[in-house]
This record gives C-alpha cells, structure tokens and sequence, in this order.
C-alpha cells in the first residue's frame, strides 16, 4: 500500500498544507477541513495524515489510526454543535465512500461529517 505522501493525491497536498483549505480540527495524526461543495450546513471532511486509499486498507494497516479519524470525526461534530459529547441529539451522519459504485472520488480515506439539516437515508 501507498503509505505516506503520495504526490499526485489532493487530500496528502492538503495535509502538506500545498493547497488552502478551511481547517476546523486537528491531531497529530488526522485533519479535519470543510467540504468545497458543502451538501448540508455542516459537511467537514476527517482524514489520516497518512496515505491510506480505503477504510479497509487503513484497518489492516493500522487499526488505532482509523479509531483516532473516527474520534476526530466525532470531535467534529461536537464543536459544530450536532452532538453533546455525552449524547446524540440532533445528531451528525458519517459517510465513507468506498470505490467507484459509491462514488469515491478521492482516494484517500475521508469521512464525510455531515449535519444541521435532517437527513433522509439515500432513496436511490
Ligand atoms: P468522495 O466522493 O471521494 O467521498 O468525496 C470527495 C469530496 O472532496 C467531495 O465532497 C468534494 O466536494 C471534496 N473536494 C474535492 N476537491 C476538494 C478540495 O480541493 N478541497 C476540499 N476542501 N474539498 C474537496
Ligand atoms: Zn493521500
């Protein structure tokens, strides 16, 4: 697997701060920064430092690392006002799109944190 930098991804040029984004968290090993084209009030995107394409490959990997882009996430959420830390109302959606069926465009692990309107489950 690619680990570390990898060139020609968006998401590690973003991380190398080559590229501007809106950051609103970050750890030693993950950042968080706001979506482009937002879908909801809040749409932030969680990623590992590292390279890691899918969610299946980072568990494989390094396990401990998909936890902690999980908890980011969640931090997220918190600080965006979706969830008090000890609980659930109104409430945030994570999404990982994985492979080209779900519409993965950037492949490097993203967790889409979305929130602050209602969201209805995927019709299609
Ligand atoms: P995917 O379909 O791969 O899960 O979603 C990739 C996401 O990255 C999309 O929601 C898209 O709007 C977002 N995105 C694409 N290019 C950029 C960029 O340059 N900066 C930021 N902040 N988001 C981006
Ligand atoms: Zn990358």
């Amino acid at each position: 697997p690619r680990v570390g930098r990898v060139n020609d991804c968006l998401f590690c040029r973003i991380v190398a701060r080559e590229i501007p984004a809106d950051v609103v968290h970050e750890t030693d090993r993950t950042l968080a920064f706001r979506d482009v084209n937002p879908q909801a009030p809040t749409h932030v995107l969680v990623v590992p430092k590292e390279h890691h394409a899918t969610a299946g490959l980072l568990v494989g990997a390094d396990p401990q690392l998909l936890a902690d882009v999980v908890a980011s996430a969640h931090a997220v959420a918190v600080q965006e006002g979706l969830v008090t830390d000890d609980g659930a109302e109104p409430g945030y959606r994570l999404v990982a799109n994985t492979g080209p069926a779900a519409g993965q465009t950037v492949h490097h692990l993203h967790l889409h944190v979305l929130g602050g309107r209602p969201l209805t489950w995927p019709p299609g």
